[in-house]
C-alpha cells in the first residue's frame, strides 16, 4: 500500500483528530472548565480523542499497514475491537455531560445513574469484545484475495446501537425539558445523532469507509460553540460566573429539589470606586478585590459558586446551612479588601436566602424580585426568612401600587428637620425630608421609596410636591413669625435633569408670589446623570431665578476638593458618613482644611448626622457653619416643627 492510499483511509481520522484537539485548547483556554458541566464535555473530548486515535491504529492495521504476518489477525481484532469500545465509553460520557449540564443528574443517587448509565452498556460491551479477542464472535476477519474481510456484522452493530441509544437520549429526552435550552442550544442534541446515524449508514454501506470519527467530531463542535460554554458564562469585570448562568442555575433549581443557599452582596456605591480611581484602575481593583473573596471563600467552601449579577451586584451559591455564616466572613474580608483605600468605605448589603426559604418563591422571576426588593442598611446582613413578614418588607413588595395610591391620594408629607447655626446660637433653617404616610402602613421613610421612584422617573413629581409644599410655606405668614432665613428642599438628579423643571418652578413661584431667596436647592454631584447638559442649565437657571444652591452628601467616598470650590453652591453639606469620623485624625485635618477654603470661598458648611455632644463640638471647634443631625431634633411634621422653633429648641 502506497502513501497515497494511506491518507485516503485515515484523512477522516486525522482532520477528527485535530478537530478534537483545538476543542480540548478552545475549552482550556476559556478557563470555564471550573464548571461541572463543562468538566464533563472535557472528558467527552478526551474519551473521544482516545476514540479516534485507536480508530486510526485500527484502520491502519486493518489495512495491513504495519502489520507485517497477514495472516495473523489477532491485533486488527484487538483494535478494532478497542475501538468499539471506545465509541460506548465516548457515547457514555456524552450523555452524562448532558445530565450535569442539565442538573438532571440531581435527580438520582450518583450510584444509580452511573450504573444504568454508564456501567450497564459499557460492561456489556466490554464484555462482548473481550470474549471476541479469544473468541471472534463480535467481529471475525477473515482473507481473501489478500484482503482482510470483516465478517459477524450482528455483533458491532449491536455497539453501534448502545451508542446511537446514548446519544439519542438527550435528544428524546428535550421535547420533556425544553425549559433548560434555547433554541440555540437545542442545535447540537439534533446535530450529534443525525451525524451518528448517517455515518453509520454510510460506513456500513459504503464499504471500507470510516466516516464516523469525522462526522462526530464535527458535531462536538456544535456542541462545545453552544452548548458547553456559551459565550456569556463569565463576567469579565470579576471572572465570575455571568448572571445568564445564575439564572439558569436557578431556574433548573426550582423544577428540582434545592440543596443549597444563596448569598446575594450588594455593594451600594461601588461607582464611587470610579469617581477615586481611573478606568482601568478601578475595574482591576473590582476584580483583585472579587478574586480574593473568591479564593478566600473557597477554602471555606470549595464547591461556592460565585456570579456577577451586576456591577457591585454578586450572589454566591454555597453548601446549605452556612450562607449566613458565608455573609459574615464576606463582610470581615471586605473590611480589610483592596476597594476599602483611599477614604472609600463599602456601603455593603447581604442577603441570605436559606434552602428552606426556597419555598417562599414560586419560581425564578419572584426569587429575583424579592431578593432585590430587601434593602439592608451599610454593613448588614439580612436573613430572608427573618425578615419576610416584615412590614417594611412588605412595602418594598408593593411599592409600586403605593406610590401610585400616594400621587392620587396626596399621601406625600413634608417634614422639617432644623439646622442650628453656629454664629447666631439659634435654629435659622430647615431641611423638608418627604414622608408618605400611606393609610395601610403609615409614616414611610423615604430610603423605602425613593430608589423606585428615580428606577420610574416618578422622582420627579415627588419633588414637584415637595416643593410646591416649601414654597406655600415660605410665603406663608407662619414662616416670617418663625423667624428663619430659609428652607433646604432636595431635588433629585431626575429632576435636575428635567427639561420641565424651570417651567414647573416658575409656576409655583407665581402662584404663591415666594421670595425665591428663601429656598436653597439640594442637588448631589452625581454621575449618572443622564442629561448634564439640562441639569447645568437647569441649575444655572435656578441661580439666575435667585435661588440659593447646597450640595448634598460630601464625602460619600468622591471628594475633589479643588474642583468643589469652584462649583457654584453657596452652601456644602457634610455626609453623615464623614460626621461619624470626626475622631480621626485625618478625617479632622480634611474637615478643617475644607471649612477654611469653604469660608475664603464664600460658601457655608453643614454638618448632617451630629447624633452627640462630643461630635458637635468638635465639629464647631473645626469651623462649621450650620449644623443639623437628631442631637437637636429628628425631621419633624409641621405643626411639631412650628412648636420646636417658637420654643427656641430648647437650647
Ligand atoms: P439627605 O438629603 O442626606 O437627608 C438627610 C437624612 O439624614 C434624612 O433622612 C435625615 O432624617 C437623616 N438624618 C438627619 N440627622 C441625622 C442624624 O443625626 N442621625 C441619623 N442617623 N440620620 C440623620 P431621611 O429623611 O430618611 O431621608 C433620606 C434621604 O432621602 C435624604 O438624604 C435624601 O437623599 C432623600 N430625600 C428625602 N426627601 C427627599 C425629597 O423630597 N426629594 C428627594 N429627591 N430626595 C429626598
Ligand atoms: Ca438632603
Ligand atoms: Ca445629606
Amino acid at each position: 500500500m502506497d502513501f497515497t492510499d494511506l491518507m485516503f483511509y485515515i484523512i477522516f481520522d486525522l482532520s477528527a483528530l485535530f478537530i478534537t484537539i483545538t476543542l480540548i485548547f478552545n475549552l482550556i483556554a476559556k478557563r470555564s472548565i471550573s464548571l461541572k458541566s463543562s468538566k464533563a464535555f472535557l472528558y467527552v473530548l478526551l474519551t473521544f480523542l482516545i476514540f479516534t486515535i485507536i480508530n486510526m491504529i485500527s484502520i491502519l492495521l486493518y489495512r495491513g499497514y504495519f502489520y507485517f504476518n497477514i495472516n495473523n489477525l489477532y491485533l486488527v481484532r484487538l483494535f478494532k475491537t478497542l475501538s468499539l469500545f471506545s465509541l460506548t465509553i465516548f457515547t457514555a460520557s456524552y450523555l452524562i455531560f448532558f445530565l450535569y449540564k442539565t442538573k438532571i443528574h440531581r435527580k438520582f443517587s450518583h450510584k444509580n445513574l452511573f450504573v444504568s448509565l454508564f456501567f450497564i452498556p459499557t460492561t456489556i460491551s466490554f464484555i462482548l469484545l473481550t470474549i471476541n479477542l479469544f473468541n471472534p464472535i463480535v467481529l471475525k476477519f477473515e482473507i481473501k484475495d489478500d484482503t482482510i474481510l470483516n465478517i459477524n456484522y450482528i455483533y458491532s452493530r449491536i455497539i453501534y446501537a448502545i451508542s446511537l441509544i446514548n446519544i439519542s437520549i438527550p435528544t428524546v429526552f428535550y421535547f420533556f425539558i425544553k425549559k433548560y435550552f434555547s433554541k440555540k442550544e437545542a442545535i447540537p442534541l439534533f446535530v450529534t445523532p443525525i451525524a451518528l446515524i448517517i455515518s453509520v449508514i454510510v460506513s456500513l454501506s459504503i464499504k471500507d469507509l470510516s466516516i464516523e470519527v469525522l462526522f462526530l467530531s464535527s458535531s462536538l463542535i456544535f456542541t462545545e460553540i453552544l452548548l458547553a460554554i456559551p459565550e456569556d458564562l463569565l463576567d469579565i469585570k470579576t471572572g465570575y460566573f455571568s448572571n445568564t448562568l445564575f439564572s439558569t442555575k436557578l431556574h433548573i433549581h426550582f423544577d428540582q429539589k434545592s440543596s443549597f443557599d444563596v448569598v446575594i452582596l450588594k455593594i451600594n456605591n461601588i461607582h464611587k470606586v470610579f469617581q477615586i480611581y481611573e478606568y482601568n484602575k478601578a475595574n482591576n481593583i473590582i476584580y483583585q478585590t472579587a478574586n480574593n473573596l473568591k479564593i478566600n471563600l473557597k477554602n471555606y467552601d470549595k464547591d461556592i459558586m460565585p456570579f456577577a449579577i451586576d456591577l457591585g451586584y454578586y450572589a454566591y451559591i454555597v453548601k446549605k446551612g452556612i450562607g449566613e455564616k458565608v455573609s459574615n466572613l464576606i463582610l470581615d474580608e471586605l473590611k480589610y479588601s483592596l476597594i476599602t483605600y483611599r477614604n472609600y468605605k463599602p456601603d455593603i448589603s447581604l442577603i441570605v436566602i436559606n434552602e428552606s426559604d426556597f419555598k417562599d418563591f414560586n419560581n425564578f422571576e419572584e426569587f429575583v424580585y424579592k431578593y432585590k426588593t430587601i434593602i439592608t442598611k451599610n454593613n448588614d446582613i439580612k436573613i430572608y426568612h427573618e425578615i419576610k413578614d416584615d412590614k417594611y418588607f412588605d412595602i418594598q413588595i408593593n411599592i409600586k401600587d403605593i406610590i401610585d395610591n400616594a400621587i392620587l391620594n396626596n399621601e406625600f408629607e413634608m417634614y422639617l428637620q432644623p439646622i442650628y447655626s453656629v454664629k447666631d446660637n439659634r435654629f435659622k433653617s430647615a431641611e423638608a425630608l418627604v414622608r408618605l404616610n400611606s393609610k395601610k402602613y403609615g409614616i414611610i421613610p423615604p430610603n423605602f421609596f425613593i430608589p423606585y421612584a428615580e428606577k420610574v422617573g416618578l422622582i420627579t413629581k415627588i419633588d414637584d410636591i415637595m416643593f410646591e409644599n416649601v414654597a406655600k410655606f415660605v410665603s406663608s405668614n407662619l414662616f416670617d413669625e418663625l423667624n428663619l432665613e430659609l428652607i433646604e428642599v432636595n431635588f433629585s438628579h431626575k429632576s435636575c435633569g428635567d427639561i420641565k423643571l424651570i417651567e414647573r418652578i416658575k409656576n409655583h413661584i407665581l402662584k404663591y408670589n415666594v421670595d425665591v431667596s428663601r429656598i436653597n436647592i439640594e442637588i448631589t454631584e452625581s454621575f449618572d446623570i443622564e442629561d448634564k447638559e439640562i441639569a447645568n442649565n437647569n441649575v444655572l437657571k435656578l441661580k439666575e431665578l435667585g435661588f440659593g444652591i447646597s450640595l448634598d452628601d460630601y464625602g460619600t467616598g468622591y471628594s475633589n476638593l479643588i474642583r468643589l470650590i469652584n462649583f457654584p453652591v453657596n452652601i456644602i453639606k457634610i455626609d453623615k458618613s464623614l460626621t461619624d469620623e470626626v475622631y480621626k485624625k485625618e478625617i479632622e485635618d480634611i474637615l478643617v482644611t475644607t471649612f477654611h477654603l469653604f469660608k475664603d470661598n464664600k460658601q457655608k458648611s453643614v454638618v448632617e448626622g451630629v447624633e452627640n455632644i462630643s461630635t458637635l463640638t468638635r465639629v464647631i471647634e473645626f469651623g462649621c457653619d450650620y449644623i443639623q443631625g437628631f442631637y437637636f431634633s429628628k425631621p419633624l411634621p409641621l405643626n411639631e416643627f412650628i412648636k420646636f422653633i417658637k420654643s427656641g429648641g430648647g437650647l
